[in-house]
């Protein structure tokens, strides 16, 4: 059996037998770029039944059709970590959603804090990032990219029994590590170019869901920050255990 090429995100049920239309821009992509013809093989996932082998059974200009065989691997969950960030400058915004899905977050949620750069998200447009990484990882969920949310507004509703651990710059140099750290619901937050401001910071402290963590002796970028931290958490509580 020829093995796929191509990884597809589909948000269709897949099933043995089932049939999959594709949208105008997966045509494109699969006959005119990537020069697939009828009978060849495509890897699909929905994000929810795993990934499947499909062939194609019809290829047209503006649509066709796959038809799915068997399925090749089973849904793997990432931990209910969700990663709370501010967004920052569009190129590297884009790269925490990223690296966000590659590393196994469950959940992306831009925060408007006191100091964001920017006001405003393109929330179509980083989904669209989520699902690319997810096809491109390797993986067979897609994380929800949540609309912006203001950061105290997250807070005072937040959901009990959901840990958050705070990157904390005003650590920079203390011992990083989660050790005592439970597993179970968390979330990551990272603030932005411009740090968390006071009002903030005595927010955050007085929570006892949170975490007041540091990522070492230097002080990281934003995006480098949110790698960083899910690789802590993912290493310590999360799937690398
Ligand atoms: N301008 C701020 C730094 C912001 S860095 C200052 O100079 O203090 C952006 C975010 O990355 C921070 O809000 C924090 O969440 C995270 N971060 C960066 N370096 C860190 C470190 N050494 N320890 C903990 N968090 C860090």
């Amino acid at each position: 059996m020829m093995e796929a090429k191509v990884r597809l995100y589909v948000d269709q049920p897949l099933a043995p037998g089932q049939a999959v239309a594709l949208t105008a821009d997966q045509a494109h992509y699969l006959f005119s770029v990537m020069r697939l013809g009828k009978g060849a093989p495509v890897a699909l996932f929905n994000g929810r039944d795993g990934e499947w082998r499909a062939e194609v059974a019809e290829a047209g200009k503006r649509g066709g059709v796959l038809v799915c065989d068997v399925q090749t691997r089973a849904l793997l969950m990432p931990p209910d970590l969700w990663l709370l960030f501010a967004p920052i400058k569009k190129a590297r915004t884009d790269f925490i959603v990223e690296k966000a899905v590659e590393m196994g977050a469950r959940r992306i949620v831009p925060v408007q804090t006191r100091h964001t750069n920017s006001e405003r998200i393109r929330q179509d447009r980083l989904q669209a990032h989520a699902v690319e990484a997810a096809e491109q990882c390797g993986g067979t969920f897609v994380p929800e990219v949540a609309d912006l949310m203001a950061l105290d507004r997250l807070l005072v509703g937040w959901p009990a029994g959901r840990r958050i651990l705070w990157c904390d710059e005003s650590l920079v140099g203390a011992q990083a590590g989660l050790s005592g750290a439970e597993a179970g619901p968390w979330a990551i937050l990272i603030g932005p170019e411009g740090g968390f401001s006071e009002g903030e910071k005595a927010k955050l402290r007085a929570m006892p869901a949170v975490l007041p963590v540091s990522l070492g002796p230097r002080i990281l970028r934003a995006d480098t920050a949110a790698v960083a931290a899910l690789a802590l958490w993912q290493a310590s509580l999360g799937d690398w255990r």
